[in-house]
């Protein structure tokens, strides 16, 4: 029987990953999870950035390729992610983000969980449509009179879709930003569908509709786990 499956026996620490691509609420939802189970939040890409300004060794390796935009190789990666696992505040559990990044970091992240007996619980996938995505990315908006720009989250018209000056209704301008998000989009789909995949044959990813409020996606997102812990 796995640990996770009987209340009256002990549990390992939970492990959850976080997947969803540029747009999709990611952040904000890994922030309301680590919060809400006190667990610690680990994603690669920031130990990456703490590295490089560092200028360690491993900062140095991984920068070369960071600076490509390629993918760190996986053995730099798995080093560096074993000895963040090892630290105190990762005992009571964690919450992946931007890691597995490769089918095989999913399979040696297994066989490492394996050997601390703990285990992979729940991979949450954030859902939204690619149309949504590429317009909170690009969001842009513009007011066609006076060309006042503003931001649906960063600058918020005081009335939605209105200019605050003249009322003018703000339209996105069609410049190649919904291009730049798109590509953004299709590179993240592209490098986590092995590993989405992957998880999925275990019957272990959770798809979470990321649209609508922030708080009803928070709902949706702590049901899975939830759902993880007793199933
Ligand atoms: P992020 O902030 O997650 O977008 O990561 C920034 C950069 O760090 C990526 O573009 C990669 O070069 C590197 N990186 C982060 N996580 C991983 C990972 N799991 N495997 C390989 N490279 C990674």
């Amino acid at each position: 029987m796995s640990p996770q499956s009987n209340g009256s026996e002990p549990r390992s620490p939970l492990t959850l990953a976080l997947f969803g691509p540029p747009g999709s609420g990611k952040g904000t939802q890994a922030a309301f999870l680590v919060e809400q189970l006190k667990i610690a939040q680990v994603s690669t890409g920031e130990l990456f950035r703490q590295e490089v300004r560092r200028g360690t060794r491993l900062g140095r390796q991984a920068k070369e390729y960071i600076d490509r935009g390629e993918l760190v190789p996986d053995e730099i990666t798995m080093a560096m992610f074993r000895e963040r696992l090892a630290k105190s505040d990762c005992a009571a559990g964690v919450l992946l983000d931007g890691f597995p990044r490769t089918a095989a970091q999913a399979e040696a992240l297994a066989a490492f969980l394996r050997g601390l007996d703990r285990q992979m619980d729940r991979v949450i996938y954030i859902k939204v449509p690619q149309d949504v995505l590429v317009s909170r990315l690009s969001g842009r908006l513009t007011c066609p009179e006076c060309g006042t720009t503003y931001h649906p989250e960063l600058a918020p018209p005081r009335r939605a879709g209105l200019c605050d000056r003249d009322g003018g209704r703000l339209v996105q301008r069609d410049d190649d930003a919904a291009e730049t998000a798109l590509r953004r989009i299709n590179v993240y789909k592209e490098q986590t569908a092995s590993v989405v995949d992957y998880y999925r044959n275990l019957g272990l990813v959770a798809e979470v509709d990321g649209l609508g409020p922030i708080e009803d996606v928070r709902g949706r997102t702590l049901a899975t786990v939830s759902q993880s812990r007793v199933g």
